[in-house]
C-alpha cells in the first residue's frame, strides 16, 4: 500500500509523525507492505514553492493507494492567485471525494458528558453551501453591492444519490439504522430532493430502518440521546457542523477521525483544524489522524479484498481503546502523555 503523506500546518506535523509510527508498526505485524511518500503542503509549501499545493501532488495522489492529509491552516489561505489554495478542498474536489465519513463514539474509562454511543456521520462533500467547490468556474459567494452578499447552495440528484448509497451500504454493515438530517421545511426543493432520494435508496436495502430529522431539532436529539443513532446522512454544511458536535460529545475533538472517499480514491484527514493554539507543544491528540488512517486501511482492504488491512485496522482501534483506559493518551482524553509518546506507546502495543 502506497500512501501520499502531507503533514500540513499547526499540529499537523506532530500528529502525522505519531500516526506514521503506528502505521509502521501495523505494517510490520500485518505484512501491509506500507510505503509512505511525504511532501509539504500548506505554509511550508507556500514558503518553499510559492503555493500551498504543488500541482504535481495531484498526480502523486492519483497514483497512490491513499492520501493522508494533516490539518492545514485553511483560514490563512484566502487568495488562490497568490498560491493560497485550500489543500483540503483541492484534493476533495480534484479526486471527487464525495463521501466524508466521520465516526464518533465513547470510550470506556473516559469521562463523557453524555451516555455511551457509537455513530457515524456521512456527509456529502462536493457541493451544498461550499462556495469554493460548487461552481465549475468562479465562486458561489457573490458580493452584489458592498452591503449585499448572495451565497449559492448547489444540490444535485447525482450527488444525493451517491451519498445516500454510501450511507445505506455503511448502515447495512452496522446496526441497520439510517437517520437523514435535513431542512426540507425551509429548503423545500433542495433538501426535499435529498430526502426523497434517501427514501428511495433505503427502499432498495431490505432491513434498514430510516427516520428523518430536521437539522435544528437534531442538535438537541443527538445531545440528549446519541445512542439512538447509528448512521446519519446529511448535506455538506449540516454534516460539517453536526460531526464536530458528535466528535466533541465523544470527549474531545482530538478523537474525530474522518475519511474522504470517492469511487476510486480516498483521503484520511482528521475532522478538526490545525489548532494553532497548541501547535509545537507536544500536547495534540494524534488519535484523530490515527483513526482516520484506520478508516483508510479498511477502505483499501475492502477494495482489494485483502483481510489483513481490516485486521490491522481492528488492532489499532483496540489499541486506542486500551491506551485511553490505561491513561496512555494525551491530556484532552484524560491521559498523561505527549503526542509523540502516545504514538510510540500505541506502536509498541500493536507490535506485540
Ligand atoms: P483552524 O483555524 O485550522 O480551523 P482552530 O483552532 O480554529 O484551527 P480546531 O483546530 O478545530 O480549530 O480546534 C478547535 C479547538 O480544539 C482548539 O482549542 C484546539 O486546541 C482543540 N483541538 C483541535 N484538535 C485537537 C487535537 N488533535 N488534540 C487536542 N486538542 C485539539
Amino acid at each position: 500500500m502506497r500512501l501520499l503523506v502531507l503533514p500540513g500546518d499547526g499540529i499537523g506535523p506532530e500528529i502525522t509523525s505519531a500516526t506514521q509510527a503506528v502505521l509502521r508498526a501495523a505494517s510490520k505485524r500485518f505484512d501491509l507492505g506500507l510505503e509512505m511518500d511525504e511532501h509539504d503542503v500548506g505554509h511550508a509549501s507556500l514558503r518553499q514553492h510559492g503555493t500551498t499545493v504543488r500541482p504535481e501532488l495531484l498526480d502523486l495522489a492519483r497514483t497512490a493507494d491513499g492520501v493522508m492529509l494533516g490539518p492545514t491552516a485553511t483560514f490563512d489561505f484566502k487568495d488562490e492567485a497568490k498560491g493560497q489554495i485550500n489543500p483540503s478542498k483541492f484534493f476533495r474536489k480534484e479526486l471527487d471525494l464525495f463521501a466524508n465519513v466521520r465516526p464518533a463514539r465513547t470510550y470506556p474509562g473516559m469521562k463523557s458528558p453524555v451516555e455511551d454511543f457509537d455513530l457515524v456521520v456521512v456527509r456529502e462533500n462536493t457541493e451544498g453551501f461550499y462556495a469554493d467547490r460548487n461552481m465549475e468556474q468562479g465562486n458561489g459567494e457573490i458580493l452584489v453591492t458592498p452591503d449585499v452578499v448572495i451565497s449559492l447552495r448547489r444540490i444535485t440528484r447525482q450527488c444525493c444519490e451517491r451519498i445516500a448509497e454510501a450511507a445505506c451500504a455503511l448502515a447495512a454493515r452496522r446496526r441497520k439504522r439510517l437517520t437523514v438530517v435535513h431542512k426540507a421545511n425551509v429548503l423545500k426543493i433542495g433538501d426535499g430532493m435529498f430526502l426523497d432520494i434517501c427514501r428511495a435508496t433505503v427502499a432498495r436495502y431490505p432491513g434498514i430502518e430510516m427516520d428523518a430529522v430536521i437539522v435544528d431539532a437534531m442538535m438537541a436529539h443527538v445531545v440528549r440521546h446519541p445512542s439512538r443513532y447509528d448512521v446519519i446522512v446529511t448535506t455538506n454544511m449540516f454534516g460539517d457542523i453536526l460531526s464536530d458536535l458528535t466528535a466533541e460529545l465523544s470527549g474531545s475533538l482530538g478523537l474525530g477521525g474522518s475519511l474522504n472517499a470517492g469511487a476510486t480514491h480516498a483521503m484520511a484527514q482528521a475532522a478538526h483544524g490545525s489548532a494553532p493554539d497548541i501547535a509545537g507543544q507536544d500536547v495534540a491528540n494524534p488519535f484523530s489522524l490515527i483513526l482516520s488512517a484506520v478508516l483508510l486501511l479498511d477502505w483499501h482492504g475492502e477494495r482489494h479484498q485483502a483481510a489483513r488491512f481490516g485486521e490491522a485496522a481492528r488492532a489499532i482501534e483496540t489499541g486506542i481503546t486500551q491506551a485511553i483506559a490505561a491513561g496512555k493518551a494525551t491530556r484532552d482524553v484524560g491521559g498523561t502523555l505527549g503526542t509523540a509518546a502516545v504514538g510510540e506507546a500505541l506502536a509498541a502495543l500493536i507490535a506485540n
